[in-house]
């Protein structure tokens, strides 16, 4: 992750880079260009935006939820979180 300390000024992020970067947008781990261009790209992204509103979500019910890669997860909390991300794109 430490090719995203050194940015100086606002990154613009793929949604390749924001899928990676969520857990720790989530955790309050991003400084501060890597999470103005993370703010930035939700702001242009519904993908995206749906994406890490659903994950928010689901890291608060979940609460015990670790704080780590999404390549991470098991397969069952996989499955947790996508259940939950879909409930939240739900109209
Ligand atoms: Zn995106």
């Amino acid at each position: 992750m430490t090719r995203f300390k050194a940015v100086a000024k606002v990154k613009r992020f793929s949604c390749e880079d924001l899928a990676e970067l969520t857990p720790l947008y989530l955790d309050d781990a991003l400084d501060t260009p890597a999470r103005e261009g993370f703010d930035h790209h939700l702001a242009e992204c519904l993908t995206c935006a749906g994406h890490v509103t659903g994950l928010r979500v689901t890291v608060d019910t979940l609460g015990d939820l670790p704080a780590g890669p999404a390549e991470t997860l098991s397969e069952r909390t996989r499955g947790r979180l996508l259940s939950a991300f879909r409930a939240s794109r739900h109209p």
